[in-house]
């Protein structure tokens, strides 16, 4: 009887749920916005519920990734209905590059995307045109309470090469209907003097371009804009501020992986953290630290194509359950991403995290956005190689100074180290563009190749 009333109950809010997804509220994006600031977090984690069960129950049947996975853990997927009771079961990058994607494909692809991590080895993620559609929508919800409204003239100077992320952003502009032009990656200088005509008001690309085109913009004149949106890369607030004093606006950042589909999570006003989809994806944060910082681990529980459950991100960050009070409502936020797990080295100057080092160069004038930390091991202690790009005509006896005085400050322990000989650091000057190869750079670098032999 019991039972009875809970199946009519939950068939009763699903029947619900669905129809005012479908009939009332997919063509409104206000209205949806509207809804989404009223949604109880209770409601956002009934539907995630909802949507794993079915997903786990989905990828049983089609996924012959899947089937083996839970073949070989002994897992009926009809059974689960919480990720943490999988135990050991991931999808990893490796998984990504070592099977073909028809192992992971659960129906029939539209489109295909890369995403070349820090190894050569591309990974392929595949969508349908259905996704990239739904996608928007939630995408257009979100600008939306940023302030984008279709009166708005947006410019997309993303790199489309391969990326998934440009075209669900052009996909949420279009079905926003704003005027938009995709400029693509082009040289910030040719693309200032190509835009001025257009009055564009939103600008959209990734952070080391946006900061290139404001430092020309800065020389040459700005024009009104209502904000910056970007993504791809992470930025320090000491960028984000420079951008924002040049172009009098704000920025946003997001977050997001091509196998998440672009975004994971974006920012509101109050820039305090990425708000998550909480109910496309499932977050859990594995071997969290006592801050609770830990790896990213997402499960897709709305694609239909190639849904990854459990993925590891290798991206080191938070859950933020307590409310913002903005207008993304319920949705929960992600923390600034502090680095990669791939990207933790632990050596002579301390377990360095990407983090760990913006710490350091926080504040410090002269420096461009793009760094590496290298350790390496020439003699019998380890170095940390400082390879940073400076802007033109920065001081270079200045910054060195500036950096041991940082990490005196801020990293005591580390500075009381150094002065102990334990470890040894060097400093090295780039002009900028000179450590970035491809799209990611990697910030820290094991380089102790005796060690790792
Ligand atoms: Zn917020």
């Amino acid at each position: 009887m019991v039972a009875q009333a809970w199946l009519g109950t939950h068939l009763m809010v699903k029947l619900f749920l669905d129809g005012l997804d479908r009939v009332l509220l997919s063509r409104s994006i206000p209205l949806r916005h509207r809804f989404a600031q009223r949604l109880s977090p209770w409601l956002i984690r009934y539907i995630g519920k909802e949507r794993f069960q079915e997903v786990m129950r989905y990828v049983g049947q089609k996924s012959p990734f899947y089937r083996e996975r839970f073949r070989k853990f002994n897992i009926d997927p009809n059974l689960v209905s919480d990720p943490a009771q999988l135990g050991a079961l991931f999808t990893t990058a490796e998984d990504l590059r070592h099977f073909p994607p028809e192992e992971f494909l659960c129906d029939r692809p539209e489109m295909a995307f890369e995403t070349t991590g820090t190894t050569a080895k591309s990974k392929r993620v595949y969508f349908s045109n259905k996704e990239v559609e739904e996608q928007s929508l939630d995408g257009a919800v979100g600008f939306y309470a940023l302030g984008l409204r279709p009166e708005d003239r947006v410019v997309s100077a993303f790199d489309y090469s391969f990326w998934n992320a440009p075209v669900t952003f052009s996909a949420i502009i279009a079905r926003m209907r704003c005027f938009h032009v995709i400029a693509a990656k082009i040289p910030p200088d040719e693309f200032y003097d190509r835009v001025l005509d257009y009055r564009f008001n939103v600008i959209a690309g990734q952070p080391s371009w946006i900061l290139c085109l404001t430092e020309i913009a800065e020389k040459k004149g700005t024009w009104p804009m209502k904000f910056i949106f970007t993504g791809g890369e992470n930025m320090s607030e000491q960028t984000r501020q420079y951008i924002e004093s040049v172009w009098n606006t704000n920025v946003y950042m997001s977050y997001g992986q091509t196998e998440a589909f672009g975004s994971i999570g974006t920012e509101c006003k109050a820039k305090n953290g990425y708000h998550m989809n909480d109910v496309n994806l499932i977050p859990e944060i594995i071997n969290p630290d006592k801050e609770g910082y830990g790896e990213l681990v997402y499960t897709t529980i709305t694609r239909k194509v190639m849904p990854f459950i459990r993925y590891r991100s290798a991206d080191i960050t938070k859950i933020i359950d307590e409310p913002c009070g903005c207008e993304f409502g319920p949705l929960r936020r992600l923390a600034r991403i502090r680095g990669r797990c791939d990207e933790m080295v632990n050596c002579g100057m301390g377990n360095i995290s990407p983090w760990f080092i913006e710490e350091i160069l926080r504040g410090i004038p002269g420096l461009a956005d793009d760094w590496q930390v290298a350790i390496k091991r020439p003699t019998n202690r380890d170095l940390a190689e400082f390879r940073l790009e400076l802007q033109e005509g920065a001081d270079q006896e200045l910054v060195t100074r500036c950096l041991k005085e940082n990490i005196e400050r801020r990293q005591p322990e580390c500075w009381r180290d150094f002065n102990l000989r334990l470890f040894d650091m060097s400093f090295h000057y780039y002009p900028r563009g000179v450590l970035r190869g491809a799209r990611k750079l990697r910030r820290v670098v094991d380089e102790r190749w005796n060690l790792l032999s």
